[in-house]
């Protein structure tokens, strides 16, 4: 079968088998991205007209206990000057952000053990008390499945645990002896079960990655049916381990993006910060392979620099406000518009309203 044929078979079917996953990887052609593009495009319209959703993200600590090898906030960094924030200071950003419009926030943090459920629980009861029509998202990392529950009873709503690679010898690749691939999967599981609106996803590019660990990528986003994917080229950052490689490739994560929407075409898709780092137009040009969410920094801009995951990292010079300007208009000038929402899953709204009949 030709690469057209196997992204047609996976319009139709929602699933490809292992083999037709490498091959349609390992061999796209400029013209088989922008078809999957296009595809990915009317799949996007069908289900979200013009909208894109905004999620101001806030990077609440940038301490981390692991030592990912391709991450700017690794433990072992230790050129990096490291911060937390108060739950004060975290409100104040929600404040903000909802005076801008932002209807979720997004927390996010290294692996930082200060921040337990006795400090958590009243954080995020508090931004669900204050700001009722606005939903929490967490990005923190591998905790107890009591924890995530703990988390999810205070009101968190949906939770980001990328699973960066699904094959467990490229994950042992890029992480050190004691992070488990079998127990950030375990996590996700947890997580969904636990009924939180719940994101996976990889780094493209990464060191040791290769048309077969990438096929097993998208079969395991096939198998969660994940309410969120997280997809962006792997950038490296100076002071780890990885400081010499190459970044990932933006066509290729542009193709993989454009795979995900046709495979789970209500999936919330962001267009990421990497994919705007690594080209100016980056985030214009993944919402034109079928994202239809934005993530803008919400992080107090004193921190900003401090939450390097990679060199040169967008979006740490403006503040909210500008930043968010900006992005309004470059949405514009695609024809797309930046709303005002929680954007929750199609699945998840229809949850609730089963629960109030
Ligand atoms: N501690 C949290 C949040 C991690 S940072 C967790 O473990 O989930 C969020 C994401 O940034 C990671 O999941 C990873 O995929 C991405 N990231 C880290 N370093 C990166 C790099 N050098 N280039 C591109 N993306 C990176």
């Amino acid at each position: 079968m030709d690469n057209k044929s196997l992204i047609d078979k996976l319009n139709q079917y929602k699933r490809l088998e292992h083999n037709e996953w490498t091959t349609l990887i390992g061999s796209f052609t400029e013209e088989d991205r922008a078809y999957a593009a296009s595809l990915a495009r009317s799949i996007t319209k069908e289900h979200f007209g013009n909208k894109i959703y905004f999620r101001g993200i806030i990077e609440f600590s940038n301490i981390c206990k692991n030592d990912c090898y391709y991450c700017g906030i690794r433990r072992s960094n230790c050129r990096l000057s490291r911060y937390r924030l108060s739950n004060e200071d975290i409100l104040l950003c929600c404040r903000e952000g909802y005076r801008l419009g932002y209807r979720t926030f997004v927390l996010q943090s290294g692996e930082d053990g200060y921040y337990t459920d006795e400090r958590l629980v009243p954080l995020i009861s508090a931004i669900r008390a204050k700001y009722p029509d606005c939903a929490v998202t967490l990005s923190i990392g591998e905790r107890s499945r009591q924890s995530y529950e703990a988390l999810f009873a205070a009101g968190a709503n949906r939770y980001l645990l990328r699973h960066e690679t699904a094959n467990a010898g490229h994950y042992a690749k890029l992480h050190p002896e004691g992070m488990s691939f079998e127990h950030r999967i375990n996590c996700l599981w947890q997580l969904k079960e636990i009924g939180y609106q719940t994101g996976c996803g990889m780094m493209v590019g990464t060191p040791f990655q290769t048309p077969e660990t990438l096929a097993q990528d998208m079969e395991l986003i096939c198998e969660f049916q994940p309410a969120m994917v997280g997809i962006g080229p792997f950038i490296p950052h100076r002071d780890t381990p990885f400081g010499a490689e190459k970044a990932g490739s933006q066509e290729l994560t542009l193709f993989l993006l454009s795979l995900t929407r046709i495979m789970l075409p209500r999936v919330l898709l962001p267009s990421t910060t990497a994919l705007g780092t690594v080209a100016a137009d980056g985030r214009i040009n993944g919402v034109l392979a079928g994202c239809n969410v934005v993530m803008p920094n919400l992080s107090p801009l004193s921190v900003r620099k401090k939450y390097m995951l990679y060199d040169n990292k967008a979006g740490t010079e403006a503040d909210a406000e500008t930043g968010l300007l900006q992005l309004k208009k470059q949405m514009e000038s695609i024809g797309r518009e930046v709303v005002t929402g929680r954007g929750d899953h199609a699945d998840y709204i229809k949850k609730e309203e089963a629960k109030n009949d």
